[in-house]
């Protein structure tokens, strides 16, 4: 061989560095990382029953989420896909000639629109503590002003009102206006889009309890307004009413949900609940 012992020696390194750096790389790729699934000799959490990291403690159900948000979750109930409305029916309104049912309502393309004097909008099925969530748009027309601006509203157990109303520049009550805890609590700030445009609530409720007669923990609501926090945990004070504070009543576990009919076309699209259950 003619090569100098130098330039072998130098050739050599060059390869071991080139060959160790090989194996590091592959060795970088190859590492799995184990970590326990859980711990039974951790300290219990103060005001649980579990310690932390709980080996025992049950998992979460696993949801699988809307392709987009929006979309209503695997285990949401959707009460309104745009079509298809027989999870519905109407409440004649006291003193009006209306004999309800669902066709109350105007049925359009994808959505469905409120038809004065037919009545409420009313689940056939029963919610407590729920999240919920709808669409609605005000008419694009405006033909009135303050409260007669595309009133309509959310009426949670058929009584705790969310309200709906056009409130894109449009001077009224402030416990009155969209997203507000009507008559209660204004909305913490005006996320209100343009007449015409589709807007979003995302609501979490949680039911009264009640017992012997008395309110033992009022209802609480959480409302996001176009993405936008309304309410935040609010309490609210007693059901929907005008001009007086009416007292809360006991009812159900469970009340149907309702749309009001507020004599204005508002227009909604997919509403979808999910029962609210404890962890554990
Ligand atoms: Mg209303």
């Amino acid at each position: 061989m003619n090569g100098s012992p130098k330039w072998t020696a130098a050739a050599v390194l060059i390869l071991v560095g080139a060959a160790a750096g090989v194996t590091c790389g592959q060795s970088a790729k190859e590492k799995y990382r184990k970590s326990p699934v859980g711990y039974s000799d951790t300290p219990v959490l103060p005001g649980q029953k579990w310690k932390v990291h709980d080996i025992d403690r049950p998992r979460p159900a696993v949801v699988t989420p809307g392709a987009a948000p929006g979309q209503p979750p695997s285990d949401a109930i959707v009460l309104f896909d745009g079509k298809d409305l027989s999870k519905w029916t109407t409440q004649p309104k006291k003193n009006k000639s209306s004999k309800g049912g669902a066709s109350g309502w105007k049925l359009g393309n994808g959505y469905v629109e409120v038809a004065g004097g037919a009545g409420d909008l009313v689940t056939r099925e029963k919610f407590g503590d729920i999240q919920l969530h709808v669409e609605w748009a005000s008419p694009t027309e405006i033909t009135g002003d303050s409260q007669w601006r595309g009133n309509s509203g959310i009426l949670i157990m058929s009584r705790y009102e969310i309200q709906v109303l056009d409130s894109y520049n449009n001077k009224t009550y402030a416990d009155g206006q969209a997203a507000a805890v009507y008559g209660q609590w204004p909305p913490l700030v005006n996320a209100s889009r343009k007449p015409g445009e589709w807007q979003t609530y995302d609501i979490i409720f949680e039911a009264p309890k009640f017992q012997a007669g008395k309110v033992a923990r009022p209802a609480y609501v959480t409302v996001i307004h176009n993405g936008v926090v309304a309410q935040h945990h609010q309490e609210i004070i007693a059901p929907m009413a005008h001009r007086i504070v009416k007292p809360y009543e006991p009812h159900g576990a469970e009340e149907p949900l309702a749309l009001q009919d507020h004599d204005t076309p508002v227009r909604y699209r997919n509403i979808w609940v999910r029962r609210m259950k404890g962890r554990d």
